[in-house]
């Protein structure tokens, strides 16, 4: 995959697709400017160069309320001012991505320029991937650059479409090219031992993650509420804890095949449980094969902890998707923050550690830790898609 750095972009126009969904609030500011931060260096590639920049973007999902008008919030002008003093240039902005007058600020943009155009999502045929729409996008420029990584699981028509109407000139951003690579890293370069912590609420939503991970893991970890299916999957008594009865079968299958393989499975043993959902709720540890009616599993408990701990600490890759427990209540956030430190130890003895899904990233940032760890993937639905094996048509179409 071509990546900015391998093009000169002194006189060329790039249209870059960037990821700025961000939050905003009532008084339409941006809350987190995270995704902003994360593309100023492609940009800055660009310009440094001597190029000129149409950015390009979606925030949030509008439905049109009335012919033309869309709530403020959904305004990609709400973004210029922090994009504008992230980049240290006041960045230009056009009220619709393909008019003619956007047309005639992309095609008078000067070197060092940059232009933002207003939310691709105003126009139905960017979701559905329209030939047409992503035809009219491709010539605000010479060269198309993705840097959106977070949404590259989608066929849109900004994302992927777009490329059939660039010939050669395409190329990553520099977030798309790291995030990739540092999945490469764990999925395809991996040294072993290897270990996946896989946490969160829902097996469902991880089965498929998993499934894949076990012809490449030595080691897999399961915690969060999800544990507890496989628990009652091999008989256990849960309590009253998050349990998906139809996936009971699933988790015998993964436990099946996890043997088959030749994965060590680590299960925590022990729970601290708690007799409501709630951090003010009573407190007790159980082992987690043996919780009594009454009461839920929240948390793992020391024991597990422990463990966990040990196999983290010799590993020689680590990937982390998913708390240990319910980490937003701070009486429940204890085996999620002594995994993320047993993930900085092993990071400082030389393992590669990979964090992402939202709600781990969530606890690192909270632990700030962000920096001792190998990366952390801002990229979510995409992240996953990717873990599951399934080629992303963001990342495939610029190859
Ligand atoms: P996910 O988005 O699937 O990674 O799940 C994250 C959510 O799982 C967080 O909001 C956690 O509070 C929740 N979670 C973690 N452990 C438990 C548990 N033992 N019971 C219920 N929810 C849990």
């Amino acid at each position: 995959m071509i990546t900015v750095n391998d093009i000169n972009f002194s006189g060329k126009r790039a249209v870059v697709r960037v990821d700025f969904n961000v939050p905003i609030n009532a008084r339409f500011e941006v809350t987190d400017n995270t995704r902003i931060a994360a593309a100023i260096p492609t940009i800055k590639k660009i310009i440094s160069d001597g190029g000129s920049v149409v950015l390009m973007s979606h925030l949030g999902r509008p439905k049109k309320e009335a012919p033309g008008a869309f709530p403020v919030k959904f305004s990609l002008k709400n973004i210029v001012s922090e994009l504008s003093g992230l980049l240290g240039i006041e960045v230009k902005f056009t009220e619709d991505c393909i008019s003619d007058k956007a047309f005639s600020m992309s095609s008078s943009l000067e070197a060092g320029e940059v232009l933002l155009l207003e939310n691709l999502r105003y126009y139905k045929e960017e979701e559905v991937g329209d030939k047409v729409f992503a035809q009219k996008l491709s010539a605000h420029g010479d060269v198309y650059v993705n840097d959106a990584f977070g949404t590259a699981h989608r066929a849109h028509a900004s994302t992927a479409i777009i490329t059939d109407f660039f010939t050669g000139a395409k190329a990553s951003g520099l977030l798309m090219s790291s995030e990739v690579s540092s999945l490469e890293l764990v999925l395809s370069n991996y040294k072993k031992p290897f270990t996946a912590i896989v946490g969160g609420a829902k097996v469902s939503s991880k089965i498929s993650i998993i499934s894949h991970l076990l012809d490449k893991i030595d080691n897999l970890i399961i915690g969060g509420g999800m544990a507890y299916t496989f628990f009652k999957a091999q008989g256990g008594q849960v309590g009253n804890s998050l349990v998906e009865d139809d996936y009971l079968d699933e988790a015998r299958k993964i436990l099946k095949k996890a043997v088959k393989k030749g994965v060590r499975v680590i299960l925590p043993t022990d729970s601290i449980c708690a007799d409501s959902f709630s951090n003010e709720a009573a407190q007790k540890i159980f082992n987690t094969k043996d919780i009594l009616s009454g009461w839920m599993g929240m948390d793992i408990g020391p024991k597990a902890i422990k463990s966990c701990k040990v196999c983290i600490e010799e590993s020689q890759t680590i990937l982390w998707n998913g708390p240990m427990g319910v980490f937003e209540m701070s009486n429940f956030a204890e085996g999620t923050k002594q995994i993320a430190y047993s993930i900085v130890t092993a990071t400082e003895r030389g393992a590669y550690s990979l964090v992402g899904g939202g709600d781990s990233v969530a606890a690192i940032n909270q632990l700030r830790l962000k920096e001792h760890v190998s990366y952390v993937s801002t990229g979510g639905g995409a992240m996953l898609e990717y873990l599951e094996g399934k080629e992303l048509p963001g990342v495939a179409a610029l190859k």
